[in-house]
């Protein structure tokens, strides 16, 4: 992580963490965790979490922040998920040291916490199926009924506790619940379920346990027995802070020590959805390229489409950490990318829709080096050099016949600079006899002009080109959003989620030349295309006979108006 990086604000989290060792509150200490469940790849909403955790922790002496696996439902996870989050959570820049810890580590304690609720009267079997606890729950307006179950004696409960572990019934047939209040308002406080049947293989345990806890109940505790003191999670779980506090109120002196639950709002994009059921949807579906398509807002996929880590963290710095609605626009990531890679990323030229020009004024084996700045701003990135020969391409669209006004770019019998060599003037359009497409142009150059703007006239614009020898072909993907519409969380339902796609969301451009030897560009690297955008070499498809770039974001649109200074 650069030293230039700015410190985040002093957000309300950041407050209390730091009146809390002020006043000596937790021992004077600050462990937090980031504790992903293993159901999918981490998306830009994880990314908020993962800043805010690891954040707070390393700004802090002494501050730690553990990852954890939050494997409480083996139904849903998978050990490539795992492999994946570690990945990200490092590839963002963070560091967990020797803190990476399951949920699934504590299952023996959480069973024999479970056992003690028992016997201390806070817990009971229950023998309700799913849906009479439904219809026995209540709801936001009509208080619960208390199950029939409830008043069983601890002995017969602990007993049938056992027996579940040891696998003697099928699933559904019991569950463990909390013995708290059926008419509590919060719906979570009515008995709720801690431990269910579930005969599955777990990634981590194996076979070893056919009773799973519930994730509010192994959550606490797992923090608890990790010393965590400050458990940030996001606003949904305000609800379930009561339950959160009861349990371990109820386990006071047995697990060591209380943390403190705070919550801060979710991150929702513009454009896009952050919930890892929908993104796996998508990945099930087809309509992406898997969890690391481009166009998905998870890290794997901003990873690929071109986005730093730097520009992830300054991503989050800027949108924040409150408890009010965190609704952002897309734009607000973009800028983030734009600003880190305008200042590292060498550029280099790409001709997008190739327009073959003929130099009839350059002899046919003319081959002469120009060297052209990797950066205009940075000398130490170097420099490399552009081919000047007879045939080149410019883009097409940076011609016209027939210019609408203001048009800058070349035009029969009109003169453009060429980025980093000659001024060239068209002086005839080759096309197509039958359809009258402009098949080539023949221009002339003035020698005069290499780096330098001829003093008796005006030359507007600037173009920029590449040789048609010394260039390759590549393939060039451009991407827009994936949804048409700026909510799709809201319009979301089921499986009629597909008229929700942008159909033009992925542009694939196949004939783009680019310049020669970035084909050899180790995977992942992003060039400025000058006058084109940001531009990733892909990590999946790419290879040097056929290179694969992805468009990461488009520039500014005032490029025109820097550039144009004699080269
Ligand atoms: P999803 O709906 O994508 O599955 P989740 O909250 O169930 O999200 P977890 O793996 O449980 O996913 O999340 C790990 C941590 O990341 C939690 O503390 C959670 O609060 C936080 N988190 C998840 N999504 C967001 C988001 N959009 N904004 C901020 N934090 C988030
Ligand atoms: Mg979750």
């Amino acid at each position: 992580m650069s030293k230039n990086e700015e410190a985040p604000p002093l957000d309300f989290i950041r407050q209390i963490v730091a009146n809390d060792l002020a006043t000596g509150k937790h021992g004077g200490k600050v462990v937090t965790r980031f504790p992903p469940e293993p159901n999918g790849f981490l998306h830009i909403g994880h990314a908020k979490s993962i800043c805010l955790n690891f954040g707070v922790a390393r700004e802090n002496a002494g501050g730690q922040c553990n990852l954890r696996f939050d494997d409480t439902n083996p139904l849903k996870e998978e050990d490539l998920y795992i492999q994946s989050i570690r990945t990200d959570v490092k590839w963002l820049g963070f560091d967990w040291q020797e803190h990476m810890y399951y949920a699934s580590d504590y299952f023996e304690p959480l069973y024999q916490f479970g056992e003690r609720l028992i016997q201390d009267g806070h817990a009971f079997i229950c023998e309700l199926n799913v849906e009479q606890m439904r219809e026995y729950r209540g709801t936001l307006t009509e208080p619960g009924r208390e199950s029939p179950w409830r008043n069983r004696s601890s002995q017969e409960s602990l007993g049938l506790f056992r027996r579940m572990r040891a696998g003697e019934f099928p699933e559904g047939r019991y569950t463990l619940r909390a013995k708290i209040d059926m008419a509590s308002p919060n719906i979570n406080m009515r008995d709720p379920v801690i431990y269910r049947i579930l005969h599955a293989h777990h990634h981590q345990t194996g076979d070893q346990w056919c009773i799973y806890p519930t994730y509010d109940y192994a959550h606490c505790i797992s923090d608890a027995l990790e010393g965590i003191t400050h458990s940030l999670c996001t606003l949904e779980f305000e609800d379930h802070r009561p339950l959160y506090d009861w349990i371990l109120d109820r386990l006071e002196g047995v697990v060591g020590c209380h943390p403190q639950q705070i919550e801060f709002s979710r991150l929702v994009m513009e454009y896009t959805v952050v919930s890892k059921r929908k993104l796996n949807a998508l990945v099930r579906s087809g309509v992406v390229d898997g969890w690391d398509d481009p166009r998905m807002p998870t890290i794997s996929g901003l990873r690929r489409r071109g986005y730093t880590p730097a520009a992830i963290r300054e991503f989050c710095r800027r949108i924040g950490i409150s408890k009010t609605p965190n609704n952002v626009e897309l734009s607000l990531l973009e800028s983030c990318i734009r600003d880190d890679l305008e200042q590292h990323a060498p550029r280099a030229m790409a001709v997008l829709d190739p327009l073959k020009v003929v130099i009839t004024t350059v002899d046919p084996d003319h081959c002469q080096a120009l060297t052209a700045a990797n950066h205009p701003q940075n000398p130490e990135m170097g420099s490399r050099s552009l081919y000047w020969m007879r045939e080149i391409f410019i883009e097409r669209e940076d011609f016209a016949e027939n210019p609408p006004k203001q048009f800058k770019r070349l035009v029969p019998g009109g003169e453009v600079r060429l980025r980093h060599a000659y001024v060239i003037r068209c002086d005839e359009v080759i096309k197509d006899p039958a359809s009258g497409a402009v098949l080539e142009l023949r221009c002339s150059h003035d020698p005069n002009t290499l780096h330098a703007n001829p003093t008796d006239r005006k030359v507007k614009g600037v173009i920029h080109w590449l040789p048609v020898q010394r260039s390759r072909q590549a393939e060039i993907r451009c991407y827009e959003t994936l949804f048409n519409t700026p909510n799709p969380d809201e319009a979301w339902q089921g499986e009629d989620f597909m008229r929700l796609i942008n159909p033009n969301s992925l542009q694939i451009l196949s004939h783009c030349r680019i310049e020669e030897g970035l084909q050899n560009s180790p995977a992942g690297t992003i060039f400025q295309f000058e006058r084109q955008g940001y531009f990733c070499l892909d990590s999946k498809h790419a290879t040097a006979e056929r290179p694969v770039f992805n468009r990461t974001v488009g520039l500014r649109d005032s490029w025109g108006k820097q550039q144009n200074k004699g080269d």
